[in-house]
């Protein structure tokens, strides 16, 4: 019999060897412009005894790996048999189990995009349930709004803490009230405020998204110094930054098509980020680990890391203007990862190979086809 449980689409970068628990299943908003993940797909709530059902068979699979290992040679070690299920296994669930085990078996992120909208005594049995079956288990966390956040009552958030849900990953998306209304993130600045606060107090880790690029070129400033006023006010563990790319399932597609709203470019979007961590007062670590960024060198603690990053900005946007181009070609086709990739003649050479197919006999690209590039990661 081959074990399975549910998986949802999406989890942060920062829980890629995590065990993924569905606890709900897609989004119960679902109305952003600028996000796909569950276009068309209808919001349930699970029964808890199917997440313990989950959990449970979770474990049986973990057991399984633990057998093999045994039964190939390896005197019940599961880091070498799990890489090879890694590579070959009978299914995604498979796969989650034998990653996590691979890693360090200690993260749990619960699925999908906002956990906490579960009753809270029901979540708190979900977690529960998995520190009982998992001993191991460090880190529980999940994806939140803090629409919701903001509508639990301060003690119902320390429970849960308490329970053993260590982090939260909330969408801030931008600060800016005319934007969120634009995107329709269903917020406004004060909640977002009054949400991650109420997180921060309780104890639970706080990890907050902005989105670089969300303003467009009509919105950017305020995009950015707003946004990093409501960051100041909240004060969460983690910035996290990810930077605008839009595909055709996005409702934001049409507005681009439409003429409504027009995309900035990458060196306008490096303007913003400027501004934005120039305009950062809060005390939390800003990370930049996402392949849509075109500097994901810039990251550091605030406040003491604040000069060091700005100056990577500065360092790119000294380059003269080809050497800026080449180098946004070489990030938007996942060649460079950073600025010293520029030096780099193995790949420097594939770089100047594809920007002369993508734009013979010039030095100017086509900023279509960077977005087309940048469609390609989400
Ligand atoms: S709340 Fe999050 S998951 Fe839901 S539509 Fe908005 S961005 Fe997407």
């Amino acid at each position: 019999m081959t074990y399975s449980f549910e998986l949802g689409p999406i989890r942060p970068p920062s829980e890629a060897y995590s065990l993924l628990i569905r606890a709900t299943i897609n989004c119960p908003w679902n109305r952003c412009k600028f996000c796909h993940t569950y276009k068309g797909e209808k919001f349930q709530l699970r029964p808890v005894e199917e997440i313990k059902q989950d959990i449970r068979t979770a474990k049986i699979i973990q057991d399984e790996i633990k057998k093999l290992s045994w039964k190939s040679g390896y005197g019940g070690k599961v880091k070498e048999i799990a890489g090879m299920v890694v590579n070959n296994p009978p299914n995604e669930a498979f796969r989650n189990v034998a990653l996590w085990l691979y890693a360090d078996s200690e993260s749990v992120f619960l699925q999908d995009a906002n956990s906490l909208i579960m009753r809270t005594n029901e979540l708190n049995e979900v977690i529960r349930f998995l520190r009982e079956t998992f001993p191991n288990i460090k880190r529980i966390t999940s994806y939140a709004r803090s629409k919701t956040a903001a509508k639990k009552k301060p003690d119902e958030l320390t429970e849960l803490h308490q329970a053993g849900l260590s982090r939260l990953h909330i969408g801030l998306e931008s600060g800016y009230d005319p934007l969120l209304k634009y995107m329709d993130k269903g917020i406004t600045a004060a909640e977002h405020i009054t949400g991650g606060r109420r997180v921060v107090e309780s104890g639970i880790s706080l990890c907050e998204y902005v989105v670089l690029g969300l303003g467009g070129k009509e919105m950017w400033r305020e995009h950015a110094t707003q946004t990093a006023k409501v960051l100041n006010e909240i004060d969460p563990d983690f910035i996290r930054v990810r930077t605008l790319a839009i595909n055709n399932k996005m409702p934001l597609h049409n507005e681009v098509e439409n003429g409504n709203f027009i995309q900035a470019t990458d060196e306008k979007i490096l303007e913003e980020e400027r501004l934005l961590i120039e305009h950062l007062e809060c005390h939390s670590n800003y990370v930049s680990d996402h392949i849509t960024n075109l500097l994901q060198e810039i990251e550091g603690k605030l406040p003491q890391d604040k000069e060091k990053m700005l100056a990577t900005i500065d360092r790119f946007q000294a380059l003269p203007p080809e050497e800026r181009t080449n180098f946004r070609i070489g990030r938007r086709v996942g060649i460079y990862s950073q600025l010293d990739d520029l030096y780099d003649s193995d790949k420097r050479q594939v770089v100047e190979q594809i920007t002369h197919r993508l734009s013979p006999g010039s030095n100017q690209i086509d900023e279509q086809k960077i977005y087309r590039l940048m469609g390609r990661f989400i």
